[in-house]
């Protein structure tokens, strides 16, 4: 695949989109970070294999209002890609940038490619069920891309230069009353190599003592579907897999009690293996998975646990 000249990236915070920038690196043969306020973040990001850092500055100013310095940088500087680390707050400014410049953001990206000149996002619609495939021809092409599309690459002695854009002053700074911490979960389900997924066959919430007894035995991260996190809510939002919550890699999903609705698949297409336990063997999941077990979970994980340990201690010996 041929490569383009130059892509951009940007995010929050570096720490959050190092692997975007693994990705622009496939995609390009030079790979700018755009940060914001200082600076500060600039050896972060060229550990994180940035080739140039451009700094967006201003002093105590809330993401929104370095939006006209962005603004005004891009127009300047008119790169081909900007890839922006999905948020919601980068969603904003990515609608402000793209009205600016009189173009469109390609959203939610699941998959990036090159044809000749053209730039083609992939990208999920009608809650999963189908794909998208928008493409960009020429001129600015924005796109918000999630954690887990790309895999973050291990941190290198890198520099570079740094480049200061011009400030220009929001016409109407928003004014910060107050900051509060956001109640949740501070999880990497992106990064999992092991995951055990909880779903509705789970019937009280006590009982999810058992499923993390085998992802503590397993050594793996505890996930779940969306109703599990948003109907019952016995877990954190941040752990819900599918078209609106997380997209894993792991080298294993072990799916315990999901039906394997096509919402909650699309999350852990990316996954070497699909391991599912379901009592109904109909139930959609089986269609994924690369290992079944038809069985009542509260049958089969006490015997599961049991079994990784008695392996354990056998290796041991
Ligand atoms: C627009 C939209 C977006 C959505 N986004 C997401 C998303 O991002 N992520 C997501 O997960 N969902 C999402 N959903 C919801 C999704 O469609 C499904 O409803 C959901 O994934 C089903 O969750 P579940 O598998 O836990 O529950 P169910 O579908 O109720 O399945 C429970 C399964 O457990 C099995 N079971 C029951 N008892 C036992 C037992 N004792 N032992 C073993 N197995 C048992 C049953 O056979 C059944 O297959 C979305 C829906 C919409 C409309």
């Amino acid at each position: 695949m041929a490569k383009i000249r130059n892509i951009w990236v940007t995010g929050e915070r570096v720490a959050d989109f190092g692997d975007l920038i693994a990705g622009g690196k496939t995609l390009a043969d030079s790979v700018s970070v755009v940060v914001f306020a200082d600076g500060a973040q600039a050896a972060e990001a060229f550990a994180a294999g940035a080739d140039r850092v451009y700094v967006v500055p201003g002093q105590d100013l809330l993401l929104e209002d370095y939006v006209p310095s962005f603004q005004n940088l891009l127009a300047r500087e008119k790169p081909r890609l900007l890839l922006l680390k999905t948020s919601k707050r980068m969603r904003l400014v990515a609608g402000r940038l793209a009205a600016a410049a009189g173009t469109g953001v390609i959203t939610d990206v699941t998959a990036l490619t090159l044809e000749g000149e053209a730039i083609i996002g992939e990208h999920m619609v009608y809650g999963g069920s189908a794909q998208r495939l928008e493409k960009s021809d020429g001129g600015l092409c924005l796109a918000l891309v999630g954690g887990g599309v790309f895999a973050p690459s291990p941190p290198v002695a890198g520099s570079g230069e740094v480049v200061q854009a011009d400030f220009v002053a929001p016409a109407r700074q928003a004014k910060l009353l107050e900051r509060k911490p956001i109640a949740g979960e501070a999880v990497n389900l992106a990064a999992a190599k092991k995951v055990v997924g909880i779903g509705r066959g789970l019937a009280r919430q006590e009982d999810l003592a058992l499923a993390e007894r085998l992802a503590g035995a397993l050594g793996a991260e505890m996930a779940c579907t969306r109703p599990i996190a948003e109907g019952v809510n016995w877990m954190a939002r941040e752990r819900y897999i599918g078209v609106s919550g997380a997209m894993l890699k792991p080298d294993y999903y072990l799916a315990v009690g999901i039906s394997g609705q096509v919402q909650h698949m699309v999350g852990v297409t990316g996954a070497k293996t699909i391991i599912a336990i379901n009592n109904d063997k109909n139930a959609a999941i089986f269609k994924y998975a690369d290992y079944g077990l038809v069985a009542d979970l509260y049958t089969a994980l006490p015997k599961l646990i049991d079994l990784i340990r008695e392996e354990r201690v056998n290796r041991k010996e």
